[in-house]
């Protein structure tokens, strides 16, 4: 980039100096309670919506917005001053997860401090330290260039740890403002060992209930055992013809539109620093399962699974109690790859549950929700923006990786908006996100500046 070393030096200049109130704004962010979940703290979610407001229009940035979504707002803000340029949506979310069990917090989760090199409170990394360093990274480069080198829509919203439900409403009406290029969704994290990386692909999910109904109440075990369906073997019947024993899934038609890996793509996942032996000792565990012909890492990224989250039915007390219980029940639910759609997978699902239920008993199964997997290719150009961005920031190349999890608002994006998603996320692994002390590494939230500012170079020339 012409120019670059000198912008470089002062944007650096610009970060020294503003160090202490830089993580003074992080702390104030963090100081406010802003748990989507629990309708008791709704005020404070529209808090922090204004605080990012105000600090957004503080960075330099403008047309910004508290939006109304029919939850928790949006915030929207932009810089649209650099014509010939790209323009990148970036995607946050200010919201954060309950703090329960509270008694297991080190200091209060919602009083930030700095211990060692670590941010300890609730949001430090998922995701309020990740949106803090784009706020950051503007405002560096407005204060030291007066102007970014592309074109940047933020777009931060108060409902991922609630499951993002007005956000794909909102998208959709709001398709016309939110043109842009590439989205950038800063909500993910480094590999094992602290190594940069940027995430290629989400999975998506299909969440199913099985209701299996025998009569009205339960049933005397010596009066009718023998002649009457049990509704608990019934469902246990279905459960156990879900996966054979080499760890496929037995639905017809289940991995019809799953793509196959490439060898290349085989050959990075080979090439993860993956310790399966420290796995094992960290979960507790005797062995690692699964479908047969995969390694755990291509298991847990690239391949669709079937699990039961919860099987209830019959006598559950201490003791004993003869009977044949009136109905059993069970959750299910399939974590899904590109190109698997949920509502085709809830189909092929019910109708081999249909095929399969034994006689005797009503089984009857319902959808409880779905979302799309997302996937971006590793040799796309904003791909290898982000990769260049890392790797002049963190002195390392960044490793692909393949997440077993879900960000619903990824799917949309590419479904709505029609973009193209790079998830370029700075959190240290073990950060204890979504569990008691939640910590943000220093070095990486300092860094992750540098590298934000050095990707929207990098993306100057983005084939558009
Ligand atoms: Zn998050």
């Amino acid at each position: 980039m012409p120019g670059m070393p000198d912008t470089d030096a002062a944007l650096e200049g610009h970060l020294d100096s503003t160090h202490a109130a830089r993580l003074e704004s992080y702390m104030a962010f963090l100081r406010i309670p802003s748990i989507s979940a629990m309708p008791e703290h709704a005020d404070d979610c529209r808090r922090a919506a204004q605080w990012l407001a105000d600090a957004l229009a503080e960075a330099g940035l403008e047309h910004v917005e508290v939006a109304e979504t029919g939850g928790h707002p949006v915030v929207y803000a932009d810089w649209l001053h650099a014509p010939d340029a790209p323009t990148v949506l970036v995607y946050g979310h200010y919201d954060v997860q309950p703090v329960d069990p509270l008694e297991l917090w080190t200091s209060p989760p919602f009083e930030p401090v700095v211990v060692g090199d670590r941010m300890l409170a609730r949001g430090s990394a998922d995701d309020k330290g990740q949106i803090h360093a784009h706020l950051m990274a503007a405002g560096a480069l407005l204060a030291t260039r007066d102007r970014l080198p592309i074109n940047v829509k933020y777009l931060f919203e108060g409902e991922e740890e609630s499951s993002s439900v007005n956000l794909a409403a909102w998208l959709a009406a709001e398709r016309d403002r939110l043109v842009a290029d590439v989205a950038i969704i800063s909500d993910t994290g480094f590999f094992e060992g602290n190594v940069p990386a940027i995430t290629l692909s989400l999975r998506g999910i299909m969440y199913a209930q099985i209701d299996v109904v025998g009569t009205d109440v339960d049933l005397h075990s010596g009066g009718y055992g023998g002649v009457v369906q049990n509704p608990a073997n019934a469902l246990a019947t279905i459960i156990a013809s879900l996966k054979g024993p080499d760890g496929r899934v037995r639905i017809p038609g289940f991995y019809d539109d799953v793509e196959p890996l490439s060898d290349a793509d085989r050959e990075a996942i080979a090439a993860l620093p993956f310790d399966e032996a420290a796995y094992l000792q960290q979960h507790g565990l005797p062995a690692l399962v699964g479908e047969v012909g995969y390694s755990t890492l291509e298991r847990r990224g690239t391949r669709p699974t079937l699990d039961v989250n919860g099987l209830w039915g019959g006598f559950q007390g201490d003791g004993s109690k003869t009977i044949i219980p009136a109905h059993a029940h069970a959750k299910v639910s399939c974590r899904l790859v590109a190109a698997q759609d949920p509502d085709r997978i809830f189909e092929a699902f019910k109708a081999y549950i249909e095929e399969i239920a034994p006689p005797g008993v009503t089984t009857t199964v319902r959808l409880l929700g779905g979302g799309l997997p997302s996937v971006t290719p590793m040799d796309h150009p904003a791909t290898q923006a982000a990769a260049r961005a890392l790797e002049a920031t963190f002195g390392q190349a960044p490793v692909y990786i393949r997440e077993g999890g879900s960000i619903p608002v990824c799917a949309s994006f590419s479904s709505v908006l029609g973009l193209p998603v790079v998830l370029l996320g700075f959190v240290q692994p073990d950060s204890h996100a979504h569990a008691p002390n939640e910590w943000m590494d220093l070095g990486n939230y300092e860094t992750s500046i540098r590298t934000i500012a050095r990707a929207w170079d990098e993306l100057v020339d983005l084939p558009r």
